[in-house]
């Protein structure tokens, strides 16, 4: 049971945290053979591609910016502290021979800042096919929203929801000449209403909507919006949330890596959780998802 300001008192179990289909044999918790990414790393899928992370300082982005390095993409990485995302390129460098890395100091949330970095990425390496939109903050958890800070409320909405935007704003035309992909990473806390979370929530679902319209309003772009798992970093940590921990930052890794190689287009513009295993979500669900456009956000009727 956890306490929060506020007097808020929640059990744990009052959050279902992860989302399920009716019968299935996943959550998954850990790569599982059809997202492996060895093929990808062996057969170098993205030698010739240039993909684009946000949030790659630490944490889920660092590890994703690590799997598509190994699978051999050429990589911009955009973050605000400039000694960690010097270190997270380093630390690519020593281990994949070869990395061709950019690094860009950018606050997600400057329009004239992200504008240059996709710019420049372009200008560098010629062209763009992957935006993976990772950059996320979430407040500590225990503050109902009248009582938080209005400026700090909103904040999470600039960066999560804004920083988002703004790099699909400026990334589109590059995807839509190399047929790319947006990745924007979204949380499960889109889809529940945990009490002092509503900034999160909100940021996170609106993210998940502007990942539908991408495909609507450029249908040669193709993208999803992931659930990551919960992942123990700086920021599910410092939050307080009541979770536990299911995942490495490996599994949403190899999910982003599986669906920008074109394996699992048909999920374009819908969510997706990396604890799903999707082999089992494409052989078991995939016809009732089309035929019902699951997995967007819709007003169910009774
Ligand atoms: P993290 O370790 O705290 O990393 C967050 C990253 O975002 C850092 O690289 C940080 O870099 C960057 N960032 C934050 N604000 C920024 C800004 N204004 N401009 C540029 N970069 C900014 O957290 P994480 O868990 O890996 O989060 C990654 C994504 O996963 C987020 O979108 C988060 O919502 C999502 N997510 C995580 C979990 C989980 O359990 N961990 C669950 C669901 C969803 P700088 O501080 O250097 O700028």
């Amino acid at each position: 049971m956890k306490t929060f300001k506020g007097s808020l008192t929640m059990k744990r179990s009052s959050f279902h945290l992860s989302l399920s289909f009716p019968a299935h044999s996943f959550p998954t918790t850990s790569i599982y053979p059809f997202i492996d990414p060895s093929p990808h790393f062996s057969a170098q899928t993205f030698a010739s591609k240039v993909v684009l992370v946000t949030g790659a300082s630490r944490g889920i982005g660092a590890s994703i910016a690590q799997h598509f390095s190994r699978a051999g993409a050429s990589l911009a990485l955009v973050a605000r502290n400039e000694d960690k995302l010097g270190a997270v390129k380093a630390e690519i460098e020593a281990t994949v021979p070869g990395a061709r890395v950019l690094t860009f100091v950018v606050d997600v949330r400057d329009t004239a800042q992200v504008s240059k970095a996709v710019a420049d990425t372009v200008k560098h390496f010629g062209r763009l096919d992957v935006l993976v939109a990772n950059a996320g903050v979430m407040r500590p958890l225990g503050t109902r929203f009248a009582s938080v800070d209005p400026i700090a409320w909103w904040d999470t909405l600039e960066i999560n929801l804004r920083g988002v935007f703004n790099f699909v704003h400026f990334a589109i035309p590059h995807l839509q000449k190399s047929g790319g992909y947006v990745v924007a990473i979204s949380s499960v806390g889109s889809q529940v209403r945990v009490p002092t979370e509503s900034d999160y929530s909100i940021s996170k679902q609106a993210v998940n909507r502007l990942v539908e319209f991408v495909p609507i309003e450029y249908p040669g772009v193709k993208a999803f919006a992931v659930h990551p798992g919960n992942v123990p970093t700086d920021m599910a940590l410092g939050s307080g949330a009541p979770v536990s921990f299911d995942t490495g930052p490996e599994l949403a890794a190899a999910t982003v890596l599986h669906l920008a190689a074109g394996k699992a287009d048909w999920l374009n513009g819908r969510f997706v959780s990396s604890l799903w295993d999707l082999g089992e979500v494409e052989s078991k669900y995939k016809a009732a998802i089309l035929e019902k456009n699951a997995l967007v956000h819709k007003l169910l009727l009774p």
